[in-house]
């Protein structure tokens, strides 16, 4: 039985909007004490800081979600703003709380801010706790037979694949109580988190639904239809193949550990493969905050310093291109249009983007990084920056930098029939299959019947790709001749 009067228990939501599988929650409601949950906006150099802009404007939809459940729960979300050490104490003077609770988060900036809040609450007499939730196991679990973390991913799949399985999803509470008053709260809306002139995200919601309950949904349609053939699906963009779990994982709204065990036990109708690559994707997720925990230089720095001299070259025009999906090549740019309509961009035709700004443009990783940063749903610290390093080839167990896709030719063996291009870049809709992903090869004829005037409603190429490619080679040369 929970009085009113006790000393309330602070719950700070982070990565984590859900109620669901929620350990710092279940731990808060376990106290039989009155809870304030709270959410703090931390501004730039605090904590994680900002969010890019695409993510703020889910993150909005994701808070007014995690509200409206804690209140069908007769609780409620604060909402404050300011440096988070300041505001916790500031909330404890107010509601006479001794403990604060939140559940832990993995990014170098997270960690540093949660040490510090943790220490300075401690000396001033608050108890602090913090749980696991964000992974499948705590970074320092898997370590290779040295006692070192792993560098390379096949290893560190198969520590996984052995470890005992990730906890069991605990469920959320029916009732959450409430403090004697609640502490005033600043509204949602001021922040500003949603774009307004121009509403640039108007189509987001045309693709998602931001929340824990449309997560769950998600979740269950997606085993219930799509997992079957996710191995043969999940590289064709134009198809609903993978999950879409992407921007729900991102902040928290519902729980890794979740979506493992959603895969165990189920039919013989879903072949064993597509469930074991399913779960290698989570792996991936998993890995990059290994190694974001392990080299927390990893958004910033080479991975790999051979890459420290690489001769980068900056072209404002070509970025420009590459960025507004403007480039001449059609994969890339509807793969860009596809980020910027949808804030989402499909795993295939990330890393075709990635490769062309890196290799074809040589532009260095960070901006496409932080551009990708910017403009996804599903931005995260740790799959961001441990892709682009990827694909740049300076990453952990990286793509040689030798690999350099041909847009075309991806184009051609991933959407050949040009229903992803069609679908995002509708000035070439009605060419020929043949030319869909050549448009710059199709004969005058074949231009004037799709109503393309290439230099005029659709870009000529921005790079030869076949020069592009071996300058890249050479740059590359002699950064490796020079280790
Ligand atoms: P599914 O195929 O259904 O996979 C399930 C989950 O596994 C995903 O939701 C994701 O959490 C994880 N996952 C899948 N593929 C990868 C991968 N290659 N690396 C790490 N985790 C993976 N993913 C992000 O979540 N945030 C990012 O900011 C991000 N930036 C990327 C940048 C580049 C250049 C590249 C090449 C990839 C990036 N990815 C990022 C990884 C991947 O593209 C997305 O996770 C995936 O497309 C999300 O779609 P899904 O949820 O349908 O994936």
């Amino acid at each position: 039985m929970t009085n009113a009067t006790q000393k309330p228990v602070i719950l700070w939501f982070r990565k984590d909007l859900r109620l669901a599988d929620n350990h710092a929650l279940q731990h808060a409601c376990g106290l039989k004490r009155p809870v304030v949950p709270l959410y703090i906006r931390e501004p730039d150099g605090h904590g994680t800081g900002p969010l890019g802009a695409a993510q703020c404007w889910w993150l909005h939809h994701s808070l007014t979600a995690l509200r409206e459940s804690l209140q069908t729960r007769g609780s409620d979300l604060l909402f404050l703003t300011g440096d988070p050490l300041a505001t916790i104490r500031k909330l404890v003077d107010e509601t006479g709380a001794d403990t604060v609770l939140w559940n832990r988060r993995y990014d170098p900036a997270g960690i540093s801010c949660d040490l510090r809040i943790e220490e300075e609450l401690r000396k001033a007499g608050v108890d602090v706790s913090s749980y696991a939730g964000q992974l499948l196991h705590e970074p320092t679990r898997l370590l290779t037979g040295g006692g070192t973390p792993y560098r390379v991913y096949t290893p560190f799949w198969r520590a996984l694949e052995k470890a005992e399985e990730p906890h069991e999803p605990v469920t959320p509470p029916h009732r959450i109580s409430t403090p004697k008053s609640w502490p005033k709260s600043e509204s949602l809306a001021s922040w500003g988190l949603l774009p307004s002139r121009p509403d640039w995200a108007a189509s987001f919601s045309e693709q998602w639904q931001p929340g824990e309950d449309a997560a769950l949904r998600r979740l269950d349609d997606f085993i219930a239809e799509t997992l079957k053939d996710y191995t043969q699906g999940r590289d064709f963009p134009a198809k609903p193949a993978t999950s879409m779990l992407s921007p729900h994982l991102a902040l928290g709204e519902i729980s890794p550990a979740r979506v493992w065990h959603a895969t165990r036990g189920l039919s013989e109708t879903i072949p064993r493969n597509n469930i074991t690559h399913f779960r290698k994707e989570l792996a991936w997720r998993e890995f990059s905050y290994y190694l974001l925990f392990h080299f927390p230089h990893l958004p910033y720095a080479n991975w790999n310093n051979r890459f420290d001299g690489f001769p980068w070259r900056f072209d404002s025009r070509l970025f420009s291109a590459w960025r507004r999906g403007q480039t001449g090549y059609p994969i890339v740019d509807a793969g860009m249009r596809q980020l910027w309509t949808h804030g989402w961009m499909h795993n295939r035709v990330r890393m075709i983007t990635a490769s062309f700004l890196i290799k074809d443009l040589l532009i260095d990783w960070r901006r496409g990084e932080a551009w990708f940063r910017d403009t996804l749903v599903d931005a995260d610290p740790a799959n961001n920056a441990a892709s682009w390093q990827w694909v740049a080839g300076s990453g952990a167990d990286a793509s040689p930098f030798f690999r350099i896709f041909n847009p075309v030719l991806q184009g051609e063996k991933f959407d050949s029939d040009g229903r992803y291009v069609r679908e995002f870049v509708p000035e070439l809709a009605n060419l020929e299959d043949k030319y869909i992903h050549r448009p710059f090869e199709a004969p005058q004829s074949a231009l004037d019947k799709a109503g393309i005037v290439l230099g005029e409603n659709y870009p000529n190429p921005i790079v030869d790709h076949a020069v592009a490619r071996d300058r890249a080679l050479s740059a590359y040369k002699a950064v490796a001749d020079a280790a």
